[in-house]
């Protein structure tokens, strides 16, 4: 028998393992999600209603230009409609753009810690994942550089970075762009954006303007909280746009994603709702982690990377004894920080009942 056979590369993918999504455990209580980033106040309830809406007229295909969602992405960030393009989920464009710009032979580089989809667009190139040392959890843009070879054809750079949660300023954004070699795509993953507060940071939208070798991608999974939609964009050159086009699927984005996305971006209250929820948060859930005895590195965004003083052992437990209370968090062995738990900032009582849990486990530990 001769079995059909992967290309080279397929079979080194490790598949990615995402965060559980069921609402109830296994003994059926409701369970405290904290496991995926989804903002803790949920989708505007303009977006909902559009989508339901939507879901009416889906005998018909979707608008797979995308077009009022362009136009609406354009107003909203000032950028040209013509230069953006949508899809489904920013993972679509982070899974095209090394199959476009990358393949067998050529190097795809990220940062040590960079999110866990990167490794496997590489591989089902055909190129090689290659990254980069991180220091103290953030993206070392000098340790970038020297990994760079005459094969690397892409870069990746989630700022800010899941999942540690930092980020690192404009200026070492540009220095980073600066020192690459024309020819190489800098994809800079700016999931998080809306979240971050800092004056020194940009999502990236004027390093791409004027630009032939650099992306900016947004997501509406995040703030917006529309990830079971699926709805994503990025804004490019417009030579990557065209390369992008001809490569998607014609219809990448359904009809009831692009809708509730569009009205989404109408309901600028209920935004600046969940930013505030989550600038409540981040420093309140920092500062009481760090009291039980938590090494949480500085975040920026919508979740804290929690490491254990106690090592792998203890950070294992912690999620265990967490699943038994229906406390749901994201464990990164798989990352290579096996003593450290991501957890999501969710609402005040489920955020109460967290450090409470971990308050207790730290106690008896
Ligand atoms: C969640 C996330 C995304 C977005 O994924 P979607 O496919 O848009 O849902 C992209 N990059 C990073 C770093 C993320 O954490």
């Amino acid at each position: 028998m001769n079995a059909p056979a992967p290309r080279a590369g397929i079979l080194d993918i490790k598949a990615y393992v995402p965060g559980r999504s069921s609402v109830t455990d296994s003994q059926g209580r409701r369970v405290i999600k904290l496991s995926s980033n989804e903002s803790a106040l949920g989708p505007s309830p303009r977006a909902v209603e559009a989508a339901q809406e939507a879901a009416a007229g889906v005998v018909r295909y979707p608008d797979g230009s995308a077009l009022d969602l362009r136009e609406a992405i354009a107003r909203r960030w000032d950028l040209d409609p013509e230069r953006i393009v949508c899809s489904n989920g920013s993972d679509e464009i982070l899974q095209l753009l090394p199959r476009i710009y990358a393949g067998p032979g050529d190097e795809v580089l990220y940062s040590q810690y960079g999110f866990a989809i990167y490794p496997i667009a590489a591989l089902a190139a055909g190129a090689a994942p290659v990254t980069a040392p991180e220091r103290a959890f953030r993206v070392d843009v000098e340790a970038m550089l020297a990994a760079v070879t005459n094969r690397t054809k892409l870069v990746f750079l989630a700022n800010p970075n899941n999942p540690t949660g930092s980020v690192i300023p404009a200026s070492d954004v540009a220095r980073l762009r600066a020192g690459l070699p024309d020819h190489v795509l800098l994809v800079i993953d700016s999931a998080y954006a809306e979240f971050v507060t800092r004056d020194d940071y940009r999502a990236g939208a004027e390093l791409v303007h004027d630009s032939t070798n650099t992306v900016m991608t947004r997501t509406f999974s995040k703030v917006y909280s529309l990830a079971g939609l699926r709805v994503g964009w990025m804004y490019g050159p417009p030579a990557v746009v065209d390369a992008f086009h001809r490569v998607r699927g014609p219809f990448n984005v359904n009809a009831v994603g692009q809708a509730a996305a569009t009205a989404a971006l109408d309901d600028s209250d209920h935004l600046q709702r969940a930013i505030e929820h989550n600038d409540r948060w981040l420093p309140e859930l920092t500062r009481r982690l760090k009291a039980i005895g938590l090494d949480v590195p500085e975040s920026v965004v919508n979740f804290v990377l929690a490491r254990f003083p106690g090592g792998p052992s203890q950070a294992a437990a912690a999620e265990r004894f967490l699943a038994s209370q229906a406390i749901l968090v994201r464990d990164l062995g798989a990352y290579g920080i096996p003593d450290g738990l991501r957890i999501n900032i969710g609402l005040d009582d489920e955020m109460e009942t967290l450090i409470d849990g971990l308050t207790r486990f730290m106690d008896e530990t």
